[in-house]
């Protein structure tokens, strides 16, 4: 008999346990609790807006951000694109994936998007704040692009004589990437990641499952927006004459190379926005259609089955496929 106080005392902490397990699941799986987190990587402002997900799952976006950065940055010595760059080939498979992405876009840009312009860039230096090259470097430089010249085989990437790869053009892209794929295995219900110019949404903010809004730099006024994307989910790149340039004698040169002329893209755009699923393919469209101007980046943006927002000189816009603006 006197075992009997005991066994309530035990049914009551059991049930108490039981009770504090459930609501914590319940917690996890409908809490759209919003943390936000800024940090700085890529040479750009990486900002995450995470619902249902706690400091620790931010902490793992950024990493995952910085892990990529650690892969394809040009200015760390340590990278894998440096030493592709440095000795002419690399074996990485994390690096192969990307470059053989990135080969399908400069194949179907016609060269417009260009993973070798990196002795081009170099000259440029727009990291730096940029400069005028002189015509005979640009003409020196020119000689070492050209994609075709870059091989694939298993997990090895290797370039031709005096070529330097620059991903600068969808490593944005490719961190939004690898930032869903940590998200897709933890508890996040929903999260907004922009790395610079390239915007990851993901998963639900709230139980209704509202679309998100991404809104679009007015390309000529500071602190505006030209107008807003929405979507279910997916990423949303914009490259734009207005990132990066100077101007020297009312010309203004920018930052996304014509890799045909080894000189600013001048195709009559000066901001693209392109929405899909894929964050590299986003981010290297957007380049590749501001090369290739209204017409063919169109033409582009519709074979992959993507969406795009263009923005000409006269401020004009044009939407083209599978996207949803509004102003
Ligand atoms: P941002 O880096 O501002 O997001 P983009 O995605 O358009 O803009 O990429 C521009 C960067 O890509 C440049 O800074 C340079 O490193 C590289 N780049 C410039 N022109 C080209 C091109 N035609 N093809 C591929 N990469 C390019
Ligand atoms: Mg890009």
């Amino acid at each position: 008999m006197k075992a009997k106080p005991n066994l309530k005392i035990f049914a009551a902490v059991l049930l108490a346990a039981v009770l504090a397990l459930l609501l914590f699941i319940g917690r996890r799986h409908t809490d759209y609790t919003y943390i936000e987190q800024n940090g700085f990587a890529m040479g750009t402002v990486v900002s995450q807006k995470l619902y249902g997900g706690t400091a620790e799952d931010a902490a793992a976006v950024a990493d995952a951000v910085s892990d990529l950065e650690q892969l394809l940055s040009r200015h760390l010595d340590n990278s894998a694109v440096s030493a592709l760059n440095r000795t002419g080939s690399s074996e990485s498979a994390a690096l192969a994936e990307i470059v053989t992405d990135c080969l399908d876009i400069c194949t179907a840009s016609g060269g417009a998007f260009d993973i070798t312009v990196g002795a081009l860039c170099d000259l440029w230096d727009f990291d730096g704040g940029g400069h005028l090259p002189d015509a005979a470097d640009i003409a020196a430089a020119l000689e070492s692009v050209g994609y075709a010249s870059v091989a694939i085989g298993g997990d090895a990437v290797t370039v031709g004589a005096g070529q330097k790869v620059d991903l600068g053009a969808a490593g944005k892209g490719a961190a939004c990437d690898a930032a869903r794929a940590y998200l897709e295995e933890s508890g996040v219900r929903g999260a907004v990641v922009s790395v610079g110019g390239s915007v990851l949404v993901y998963g639900a903010r709230n139980r209704a499952g509202d679309k998100w809004r991404v809104a679009i730099r007015h390309p000529r006024k500071n602190d505006e927006f030209l107008g807003v994307v929405t979507l279910a989910s997916g990423c949303v790149s914009t490259s734009g004459d207005y990132e990066k340039f100077f101007e020297e004698d009312g010309v203004r040169y920018h930052h996304i190379l014509d890799p045909k002329t080894g000189y600013p893209a001048e195709s009559g755009l000066i901001s693209v926005t392109v929405v899909c699923d894929s964050g590299l393919l986003s981010d290297a469209l957007s380049t590749a259609c501001f090369v290739l101007g209204k017409e063919q980046g169109a033409a582009l943006v519709e074979r992959f089955g993507a969406g795009a927002v263009f923005v000409d000189a006269d401020l004009r816009i044009t939407t083209v496929g599978n996207v949803e603006f509004s102003q």
